[in-house]
């Protein structure tokens, strides 16, 4: 079943969105003021020519090929969404979200929840008659301040064009014509000559115009409005010379809510490099809370009330160290909490997985970016463990016919747990890495297969041990991949072995092997155990460069708090990620025959 086609290229000028041309290197330009609209109906097929042209009108691409049970949009932003038929769960970047319905295949076609799809590239949607008209949203607004200033820097689901519609000595008004608003209402900044930041949606549904006034301290001058990568609005703002710095340590300048279907969001935003520790309460207390270190809240303290999965958000200054963002629950929900460089996000998200960790703690600002540089052990490779590699050919023996593709295989799955410790499941970590692997590796433009992309076996069909590890097998074999990854979780019988270790079979496995280890031990700090040889089934009978990366002893305490980290697990994707790319830089393919 196919929709119709005439729904989109109607032109309507009271409804037309003032989107940017968008240049993208395939092509020309994608003409402005087209509105976006798409038929309004739960779900949306991954080939109908409205939703790709929806995609395209936002700079969005969808990746999908036949047969193939997972859909993936990466968003002009490089966020990869990632849509399973017959799983209520999807991914963006590295979060995990509840889908609203399940994705359905229709004949060979998957099929996908509109409003999931929608709200993850953070545009809404207004019924009119049987089509839903589509604008995009303002989705976040940080204010970062240094030395001498601030800047002021917003996002949407579109690359934000700015008009000035008003400025005196005292402020500046930019409006953004045919955008919505997540994140409406005033920030009190004090701080950088920025006096307070106030988002303000106007207009009619559909048409909408958001107004972000920034209003100045005495004799702060502000920069023309620019954009640091032809999607985001870059404000900056010089301070008076002179005056009053701001008070020393970091400082909480908002609170957003964002309720969606999805997940709940509280997005915290914090000028300046601080250090944060959360808990969380099990039933029948249902209380999570943040704590801000050594931090002083500058926006206004609220007790809000919500129905839905988030009962009361609740923000204040509790000691005058502290700055406390605590949420009541209406149950027990899981809640991941992810910072960044400028500030950090508590997302109220899915059913609790059991053994789910009840505190945490992290930092945010420059010192993020810093922790990921910098490993947090120095790796101390076993000596036991490493294996002199013997020396292999530099090129792969088999050529592969898919050389962008990588085959991603998250060890066990289904009725298969792995191995477990304290409630957590190795199924569930080596499928939690590997998702968000396959999301930095589509975003860096490879293609990926997953050997499974849910809690399932990879051949619910098979009888034996063995069926199940060739159908992994048949994966890579059968697409003609580039390389083969399998991601497992360690486990020793003594509490001391920690530490990440790489196995592979083959000659032709020893250079990824090492790449992905070394890479693996840098970015997540683990203990460098080196690589070494063995007739594991998945890397003997693949016929391309594979590796079985063994993450971390979940029997070695420290290592069981960094597999239950997701934070962790970000580092470790990202490890394999730049050790598959490393491998495959200093291991060109010959090149192909011409004719
Ligand atoms: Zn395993």
């Amino acid at each position: 079943m196919r929709r119709s086609v005439a729904l989109i290229g109607s032109c309507c000028a009271a409804l037309a969105l003032a989107l940017a041309p968008i240049t993208s290197a395939a092509g020309p330009t994608v003409q402005a003021q087209a509105a976006l609209r798409i038929i309004n109906a739960p779900f949306v097929g991954v080939a109908d020519p409205s939703l790709r042209t929806l995609l395209q009108g936002i700079g969005a691409r969808l990746t999908w090929r036949k047969g193939q049970r997972d859909v993936l949009i990466t968003r002009a932003d490089h966020v990869v969404v990632a849509f399973t038929v017959g799983s209520g769960l999807y991914h963006a970047g590295g979060l995990t979200l509840e889908a609203r319905y399940a994705p359905y295949l229709h004949g060979a076609e998957p099929f996908l929840p509109l409003s999931d799809v929608l709200s993850a590239l953070s545009l809404r949607g207004f019924p009119d008659g049987n089509v839903l008209l589509v604008e995009p949203l303002l989705a976040s607004l940080d204010v970062r301040s240094s030395g001498g200033g601030a800047t002021v820097i917003a996002a949407a689901g579109v690359p934000l064009v700015p008009t000035l519609v008003a400025r005196d000595a005292s402020s500046i008004t930019y409006a953004f014509t045919g955008v919505g608003s997540s994140v409406s209402g005033t920030r009190e900044v004090d701080a950088g000559g920025i006096r307070d930041v106030a988002v303000q949606s106007t207009g009619q549904l559909a048409s909408a115009r958001t107004l972000l006034t920034v209003d100045l301290a005495r004799g702060a001058t502000a920069l023309p409005a620019q954009s640091d990568d032809g999607r985001d609005f870059s404000l900056s703002v010089i301070a008076a010379r002179g005056q009053t710095p701001a008070p020393p340590g970091p400082r909480v300048t908002a609170v957003d809510v964002l309720p969606s279907a999805g997940a709940f969001t509280v997005a915290v935003a914090v000028t300046g490099d601080a250090t944060y520790a959360w808990h969380r309460l099990a039933q029948p207390d249902n209380r999570f809370w943040l704590d801000v270190k050594a931090a002083t809240l500058v926006a206004a303290p609220r007790d809000d009330h919500w129905i839905g999965r988030v009962t009361g958000v609740r923000v204040d200054q509790v000691t005058p160290q502290r700055v406390r963002v605590a949420l009541s629950l209406a149950a027990e929900q899981s809640v991941s909490v992810i910072p960044s460089a400028t500030g950090v996000r508590i997302l109220v998200g899915n059913a609790i997985a059991s053994g789910s960790p009840r505190a945490g703690n992290g930092s945010i600002g420059s010192v993020v970016s810093a922790v990921v540089e910098t490993p947090l052990a120095t790796p101390q490779p076993a000596a036991t463990a490493l294996l002199t590699p013997v020396p292999e050919p530099n090129r792969p023996s088999s050529v592969p016919t898919n050389p962008r593709l990588i085959v991603i295989d998250p060890g066990h799955g289904g009725n298969d747990p792995g191995t477990s410790a304290h409630g957590l499941l190795e199924k569930t970590v080596t499928l939690d890495i590997a998702l968000r692997l396959r999301g930095i590796l589509v975003a860096r433009g490879w293609q990926v297969r997953m050997t499974r992309s849910t809690d399932t076996e990879a051949d619910p069909a098979a009888t034996t041990d063995r069926d199940e590890l060739q159908a992994r097998v048949d994966d890579a074999n059968d697409n003609g991949a580039r390389a083969f990854v399998s991601i497992h979780v360690n486990w020793y019988s003594e509490p001391d072995p920690n530490g990440v270790t790489s196995y592979y079979s083959k000659p032709q496995d020893v250079a990824l092997a090492r790449d992905v280890e070394n890479a693996v031990a840098r970015e997540a700090g683990e203990t460098n155990r080196g690589i070494v040889k063995s007739a594991l089934y998945v890397t003997l009978h693949t016929r391309m460069p594979a590796v079985l990366i063994e993450t971390a002893f979940i029997s070695n305490p420290g290592d069981f708090a960094r597999l239950d980290s997701p934070q962790w697990r970000q580092r470790v994707a990202l490890g394999i990620a730049d050790g598959i790319e490393t491998y495959a830089r200093e291991n060109p393919l010959p090149p192909a025959p011409t004719n």
